[in-house]
């Protein structure tokens, strides 16, 4: 075999999976689906998986397009798919994170997804908002959160195999030592904002010493930003003969995190998968590391922070210094 092929399918192998603390494997790329109409995300869910070659499909309750990704995972298993080759996430939405709710808003996930069981079920914020609670929240409609609560009825879909895995997103290193010290069943993935403009390395050290996986967010650094026309993400590019998406998810896999970038173009999805024959080197690794700016995308102001409220004050406090 030539140097390159046998390169190439090292690679390959090597970096196609993460093995999480339940043994399970988790794909290191996947298809998100935040702010993917649900006029389309059918047919990128199908043309993700059954013509790119993903293996996991990140959902939420919250994203409103459930029962589309359902249809679309449908339609790939119509197609050959089998769903133990498949890894699907999804959250529970804070306007059911109390205990008594979480099997309830569980089972709608499962039922629109038509699935009987998640590989993945994440709390999606350590938050605690009342059912009417407007965004961005009134005053009194943020409520105190019961990690230990939600979590032992996250431990239930476990023990009941319901989720083969259950972890947490957007949860800070001190949130995480409280929930190891008192859980019975540990985290096996915390799901958190990643990229190199929000590299967040004391979060990620602290996962990898703890054993819970790290799967980062809005890899692209979301619609909202011009992560991808940064001087140091274009120049790696070019020097690559690579995109600035590839060269942004593979800055994240060769960091030992699985991801999920979001895209509704054929084109897009295809490209995003194309990040298992390449190596970035360690000091373009470091290059991209030092993009300045450090700035969270999505620190969750409009979920937490009541108008007229110091947003300031009240978010430093949430994400415990980690901002
Ligand atoms: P991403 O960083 O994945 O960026 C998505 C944006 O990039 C879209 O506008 C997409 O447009 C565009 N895009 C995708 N691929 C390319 C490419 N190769 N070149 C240029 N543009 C591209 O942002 P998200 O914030 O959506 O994060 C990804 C996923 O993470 C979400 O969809 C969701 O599943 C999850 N998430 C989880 C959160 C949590 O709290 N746990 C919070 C936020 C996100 P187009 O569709 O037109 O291609």
């Amino acid at each position: 075999m030539a140097q390159s092929q046998q390169l190439k399918k090292d690679v390959a192998v090597e970096e196609a999976y993460f093995t999480l603390r339940s043994g399970n494997h988790i794909p290191a790329l996947g298809l998100g689906t935040w702010k993917a109409e649900p006029n389309v995300v059918r047919d990128a869910v199908y043309h993700a998986l059954v013509e790119c070659g993903y293996k996991h499909i990140d959902c939420a309750h919250i994203y409103g397009n459930e029962k589309e990704v359902g249809e679309g995972l449908q339609m790939a298993f119509d197609a050959g798919i089998k769903r133990e080759d498949i890894f699907i996430t999804s959250k529970l939405w804070i306007k059911s994170c109390i205990p008594e709710k979480i099997r309830e808003a569980f089972d709608v996930t499962v039922s629109d997804l038509g699935l009987k069981y998640v590989d993945l079920y994440l709390v999606h914020w350590p938050i605690n908002l009342a059912p009417d609670a407007s965004s961005p929240p009134k005053k009194g409609q943020v409520l105190p959160f019961d990690t230990m609560g939600v979590w032992r009825e996250m431990e239930k879909l476990v023990e009941q195999k319901l989720a083969r895995d259950i972890g947490v997103s957007n949860f800070t290193a001190k949130k995480l030592e409280h929930l190891l010290s008192n859980c019975t069943i540990k985290p096996s993935v915390n799901q958190v904002e990643m990229h190199p403009a929000w590299r967040n390395d004391n979060l990620l050290e602290f996962c990898k010493k703890n054993n819970i996986h790290v799967t980062a967010y809005s890899p692209l650094g979301s619609s909202s930003t011009d992560l991808m026309h940064a001087h140091e993400v274009t120049e790696t590019a070019e020097k690559l003969g690579k995109t600035p998406g590839e060269i942004l998810i593979r800055w994240l896999i060769q960091r030992g995190v699985s991801t999920i970038p979001k895209s509704s173009s054929k084109e897009r999805i295809k490209e995003n998968m194309r990040v298992f024959d390449f190596k970035i080197s360690d000091e373009d690794m470091q290059k991209l590391s030092s993009i300045s700016p450090q700035k969270r995308v999505n620190p969750g102001a409009e979920l937490l922070v009541p108008e007229g409220e110091d947003e300031e004050a009240i978010l430093r406090e949430f994400w415990d210094g980690e901002i």
